[in-house]
């Protein structure tokens, strides 16, 4: 089982100054920068997607959806996404690089917003190893498989479109000769008529075929969705699960041959999670979370900017406080400190931190609490000496600190790590 991350964008600065929260004196940004298979050996996934939507805008998408510039557009198109990604050094000649549409973001569209020929061309200029069909989603996917005359004729059509695109895409790709693997893109409104789209995909002559529309569902919706697709197609037939995001829960699906699947999640919890910020192997197995000890710059917080102009925080304070808490959690990582000596130091600096927020005295000490609760443990065990990934061997104790999107985004880096070993471990054992 193979496991993708999406791309986003996502690099870092290698010549970040963390002692001065400063970038490098020649940074330049994407040029200079690294992604997380320049920096971790091997790369921590087994390929990327890459979303046609968030490179090419295109009438019906959000601009918010397209992270790619027309010049960024323009290059990756010109020498093809391995080199514009720096995903092609002879470590990574085999991995997988994956296009879809990206049919979230046009998805309030009457119709797709690319045509199986523009997409097609699109792939092969993009030299993806893998391409799936220009699909159109169908929202609520209803688990009690209501027929298809019950559903209303805008999801009907959806559902046509998706498979009328997908017949023409591979008639093109066959024709073109393209040189990439095509997918058949699965949506329906319920698992029947999920398998009733598998099954013909399958018809038109797809062996791999991407299940869509999951992101929504609880992990044992996608598994009836996967049991009605499976009853339908050859055991031979691979399936891929698009935006997965139940990428902790992967192990229970080792049953549904699930060939590859696209998660963003293991990044994204490292600064979007309450408190699973840094993955660690178990040594139970399966995975472990941490919570990220929250440092944040002082002077870069509007809520915190607000109170210095109110007169409730004062400039000085909160300087002191923040380069205290930093200095003691690295003087704790030396051996130089206390646990409980680097827990206060960062207690300390929340205390002023949640007294610029509207909340009551009593809630401001509740917040406190929680916060030293889930901190305690993290400082306590050290997780970031026990893993000896290249991030955190490079970075140490910066790693787990919770400040700028240089620490952050490493620390989403050293997830993706963790999690594809975890993705890996579970595979032998299913096996
Ligand atoms: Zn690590």
């Amino acid at each position: 089982m193979k496991f993708l991350y999406s791309d986003t964008q996502d690099y870092v600065d290698p010549s970040y100054d963390f002692i001065n929260d400063r970038t490098g004196p020649d940074r330049e940004k994407y040029w200079t920068d690294a992604y997380a298979h320049e920096l971790m050996n091997p790369a921590p996934y087994d390929g990327l997607l890459l979303s046609m939507s968030a490179i090419r805008q295109a009438q019906g998408v959000a601009t918010s959806k397209v992270r790619y510039s027309t010049k960024e557009e323009q290059r990756l198109l010109r020498y093809g996404a391995r080199r514009f990604l720096r995903f092609g050094g002879p470590q990574h000649k085999d991995l997988m690089l994956m296009g879809d549409c990206g049919a979230f973001a046009y998805a309030t569209n009457p119709t797709p917003a690319y045509s199986p020929m523009e997409v097609l061309e699109f792939y092969c200029d993009a030299e993806f190893t893998h391409g799936v069909s220009p699909d159109h989603i169908v929202f609520d996917c209803d688990l009690d498989n209501p027929p298809q005359s019950s559903v209303s004729k805008e999801i009907r059509d959806r559902f046509d479109i998706t498979l009328s695109n997908a017949e023409e895409f591979l008639r093109l790709s066959a024709s073109e000769d393209a040189r990439f693997t095509p997918l058949g893109a699965v949506q329906g409104w319920s698992p029947a008529s999920m398998g009733n789209a598998a099954h013909a995909l399958e018809s038109m002559g797809y062996e791999y075929l991407a299940v869509g529309g999951l992101v929504p569902l609880r992990v044992e919706a996608i598994k009836k969705v996967l049991v009605a697709i499976r009853e339908r197609i050859n055991p031979t037939t691979r399936l891929h699960l698009l935006g997965f995001a139940k990428a902790e829960k992967i192990q229970e699906f080792t049953a549904f041959g699930v060939a590859s699947f696209d998660s963003t999640s293991p990044l994204i919890r490292a600064f979007k999670d309450q408190k699973a910020n840094y993955y660690l192997e178990s040594p139970r197995g399966g995975l472990d979370y941490y919570t990220a000890i929250r440092i944040p710059q002082a002077i870069e917080n509007t809520r915190l900017v607000r109170g210095i102009k109110r007169g409730i925080l004062s400039a000085e304070d909160l300087r002191r406080h923040e380069t205290t808490a930093l200095s003691t959690l690295r003087a704790y990582d030396l051996g130089q400190a206390s646990a409980s000596d680097a827990l206060d130091a960062i207690t300390d600096y929340h205390v002023l931190l949640v007294r610029a927020s509207d909340q009551s005295i009593a809630q401001q000490e509740r917040a406190v609490s929680s916060m030293r609760e889930s901190v305690r443990r993290t400082i306590e065990d050290m997780p970031w000496k026990q893993c000896q990934c290249d991030i955190c061997k490079a970075v140490g104790v910066e790693v787990i600190i919770f400040r700028s999107s240089n620490r952050n985004k490493r620390r989403g880096f050293h997830n993706l790590g963790v999690y594809h070993r975890h993705v890996k471990k579970t595979l032998e054992n299913a096996l």
